[in-house]
């Protein structure tokens, strides 16, 4: 059987602020903190993870916040737009939402449908979209009701120095399907109902430059191992050298770099963010693997304190 991925499993970016990235992302979005553990290479360094309510696949974005970490440039080889999928009808309540906020946004169509577009405290580049498809979340915060919450992803918008052969990738590789082409953009459609619509560029583009404000990686879903390691096969067969597979905790992984310069990873839908702590108190508590347990005291000392936290403009 062909193998087809149902879309993005989380995506993966570099910022510098701890908090400033916990008010956007739980208190601008709305997200959830799903998970609060550390960069597994880099115990200083926090990795938060934001979800919907369960931290399912295709709702996850995930951060290395590093103070001292230099500015990247969006461009070539990236993920270059997040996009956000809310359910029909509340556009105008996150257009409302922002502008209270006091956030700069940009309305634009793409394949006829509407957009916002936004930037996170870092530069990150996130757009929203309404959409029927895709299930619920039944997350609400701050001065986000659960009718209007973030379902998941809706897509992103890959940025490719070399867009043909991402194209190839995209259809030959991960199974996604070629659905339209209008202007600056070809469309792809993946099978699942969240994090489903990838656009990416037609024109080559000139590469960007890693850093804060930029997406590391992208990683699409793989079922569970089984998956996972045909995939892995078929990533091989198909020229590329992917790493081997990586227990990342909360998924098994595996990279490769596409021909287009973005780094992608396919990751499994198993085990979960409930692996290790109670699904219900998710992200409260500070999660280390077993094999940092004992530098615990050590490890939190040496992170900034953050907090979910109600923003002002929500308890007026
Ligand atoms: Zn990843």
């Amino acid at each position: 059987m062909r193998q087809q991925t149902t879309g993005i499993h989380h995506v993966t970016a570099f910022v510098r602020g701890a908090q400033a990235t916990v008010d956007f992302y739980s208190g601008v979005l709305g997200l959830r903190l799903v998970k609060k553990t550390i960069n597994f290479d880099a115990p200083e360094v926090y990795h938060l993870y934001f979800g919907n309510d369960a931290g399912s696949p295709g709702t996850i974005i995930t951060f290395f916040p590093w103070a001292h970490s230099r500015q990247g440039r969006i461009g070539g080889g990236q993920v270059g737009i997040t996009s956000y999928v809310v359910p029909l009808g509340s556009l105008d309540f996150w257009k409302a939402r922002f502008t209270k906020m006091n956030i700069p946004i940009t309305l634009t169509t793409r394949f006829g449908e509407e957009l916002v577009q936004l930037a996170d405290p870092d530069g990150l580049r996130i757009e929203i979209v309404e959409r029927d498809e895709g299930p619920a979340s039944q997350w609400t915060f701050g001065g986000v009701p659960v009718d209007k919450a973030i379902k998941g992803f809706g897509g992103a918008v890959l940025f490719s120095t070399a867009p043909a052969r991402t194209a190839t990738t995209l259809e030959q590789v991960l199974g996604l399907e070629k659905i339209a082409q209008e202007g600056d953009f070809v469309r792809f459609k993946a099978t699942g109902d969240l994090g489903n619509i990838i656009d990416v560029n037609v024109e080559p583009m000139a590469p960007g430059v890693g850093g804060a404000g930029t997406v590391h990686h992208i990683a699409w879903r793989a079922q569970d191992d089984e998956d996972h390691a045909r995939w892995r096969n078929l990533v091989l067969e198909s020229g590329f050298q992917p790493t081997p597979l990586i227990d990342r905790q909360y998924f098994n992984a595996l990279y490769f770099r596409e021909e287009g310069g973005i780094l992608f990873e396919i990751a499994t839908d198993p085990p979960g963010f409930a692996r290790d702590e109670p699904a219900e108190t998710m992200g409260e508590k500070l999660m280390l693997p077993e094999w940092f347990e004992n530098q615990r005291a050590q490890i939190e000392e040496g992170l900034p304190p953050i907090q979910v936290r109600i923003l002002e403009a929500d308890q007026q």
